[in-house]
């Protein structure tokens, strides 16, 4: 697998620190209100990356932060009158709806900054030890970006450069030893929310909080760092800063960032008001059409909102859509013994074609006519296409390409007289591919109590024999049903999301 790495501006083979697994952070929203689509397109991007290296057999931690802790969420909850927790409390829950409704799945740990502060007064410690952080009069800490020799290596920038433009703008009287130092700890002011230090009251800066999370839950060295392009800098700059400075290893291996979304050829934000929440869509369009559109163009392309673009999306879903409920319903009619069109498609039918069709995939096709082993080998030569495409950089637009293509050859070729051999597999395939992406081709029925109190039997007795793989596995299927578990220590509780 091929990924783009900004770090060395190439494509480059992608190759694990552990074989079979990836550490992989994305950063995450500032939650002082609902998301835009714009803050959506590297959660549905990241998401379809972690789906695909599911798909090839890895194992993938996926970390993503909530900046919980931030100037724009005190000022909104001085406005209301309320604590800060209170806000990113419930812009936090909102957000976990938005990315449940654009099935974008929840990472295996979403960590708060307000609960990593003693990582940070711990790192933020060890810099200053290392002469690599100092502080000023009034107890705030700043990194030294001096004394990392390396600064500059991911936005491809050049510190004299940078300073020789800045040097202007440095504030008279301003204790920084250098312009481009940056804050890692800051005093509190009047009414905001403060923590002991060493050094001063107060609270740290943003960089320092993805520094800490990801060393935290993915260790000193990551396979993938990504994020929107805007954080190229200075946040991902200063992030390898403190990180390798305090760590003395090298903090990701591969830097991916998306490009933005547009409007109007503009970038979308909430400060230059040009925006649409996730919530603002899904009062038009299912949000599997958002999803869609993201996916429509490779993430490291500029992509314009537009009405036309959003209903070509919606059509072209519905042609994927139709197509998969056709073959359901060829199914369900073959099972059944009924012929054709007429029939309605029947969920257990269906189901009871699946089973045997899987079957008599496993037998070899050779319950398929010789006519449909030769669509299958093309409907194989499609897959190839698909995986080709998501291996070079995750080119989602080439492999939804792919996906069209199979849907074509899946419309010409399966019909009412076509065994259920090959109209399962079929199926199954364009499912499968489908579900990479995260479009959601069959609504799935919900679980019944007991099915769910099965799958947890099954998860807990996988972990007793450390099969960690099938654990995850399980507990994943859970949460794409909407069964969230908590391992407490009276045992596994579960709720529906
Ligand atoms: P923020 O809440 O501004 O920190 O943004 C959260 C994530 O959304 C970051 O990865 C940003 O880079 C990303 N982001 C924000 N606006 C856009 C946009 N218009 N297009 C693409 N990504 C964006
Ligand atoms: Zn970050």
């Amino acid at each position: 697998m091929k990924i783009y790495n900004t770090l060395t501006k190439r494509k480059e083979e992608f190759v694990p620190l552990e074989k079979g697994k990836v550490r992989m952070y994305v950063c995450g929203p500032t939650v002082y209100n609902l998301i835009h689509i714009g803050n959506a397109r590297p959660m549905i991007v990241f998401d379809t990356v972690r789906r695909y290296f599911e798909y090839r057999g890895y194992e993938v931690n996926y970390v993503s932060n909530f900046t919980d802790v931030d100037d724009k969420i005190i000022k909104k909850a001085i406005e209301e009158g309320v604590e800060a927790s209170v806000i990113s409390e419930r812009y936090i829950a909102e957000c976990k709806k938005d990315m449940e409704a654009m099935n974008v799945r929840p990472a295996t740990t979403h960590p708060l900054a307000t609960e990593e502060i003693c990582g940070m007064l711990d790192m933020i410690g060890t810099l200053i030890e290392k002469g690599h952080a100092y502080t000023v009069s009034d107890g705030t800490v700043y990194f030294r970006t001096r004394s990392f020799r390396d600064y500059g290596k991911l936005s491809h920038k050049n510190l004299d450069d940078l300073q020789a433009g800045h040097r202007a703008i440095q504030v008279t009287g301003d204790e920084k030893e250098d312009a481009y130092d940056f804050v890692l700890w800051k005093p509190k002011k009047e009414g905001e929310p403060y923590w002991e230090s060493p050094w001063c009251e107060g609270r740290p800066g943003w960089h320092i909080e993805c520094s800490v999370m990801a060393k935290k839950y993915l260790g000193e060295q990551i396979d993938i760092h990504a994020g929107g392009e805007d954080l190229i800098f200075p946040h991902h700059e200063n992030e390898i800063a403190q990180s390798e400075a305090a760590n003395g290893k090298e903090f990701a291996r591969y830097w991916m960032h998306n490009a933005f979304l547009n409007i109007d050829n503009r970038k979308m934000s909430k400060s230059a008001g040009n925006f649409f929440t996730v919530r603002d869509i899904a009062g038009k369009y299912d949000l599997q059409v958002l999803r869609f559109f993201m996916l429509s163009a490779h993430y490291r392309s500029p992509l314009n909102f537009s009405a036309e673009l959003m209903e070509a999306a919606k059509n072209g879903l519905e042609r994927i859509v139709t197509g998969v409920n056709r073959l359901t319903e060829l199914q369900a009619a073959g099972s059944a013994g009924k012929t054709g069109a007429d029939a309605a498609p029947d969920r257990e039918a269906a189901d009871r074609a699946t089973k045997a069709g899987e079957r008599a995939a496993a037998d070899g096709l050779t319950s398929m006519t010789e006519e449909e082993q030769a669509s299958w080998q093309a409907a194989q030569a499609l897959k190839a296409k698909y995986e080709a495409a998501m291996d070079d950089d995750f080119n989602t637009a080439d492999a939804i390409a792919a996906v069209f293509e199979l849907v074509k050859l899946a419309n010409t070729t399966a019909k009412e007289d076509s065994t259920p051999a090959y109209v399962t597999a079929l199926k199954e395939e364009l499912c499968r591919l489908c579900d990479i992406l995260g479009l959601i081709t069959e609504k799935k029925e919900e679980l019944l109590d007991a099915e769910i109190e099965e799958m947890i039997a099954k998860r807990q007795q996988a972990r007793k024999e450390r099969n960690f793989a099938l654990a995850d596995r399980i507990r994943t299927e859970l949460a794409d049903r909407g069964i969230l578990l908590e391992d407490t220590r009276e045992g596994v509780k579960w709720k529906r999301a």
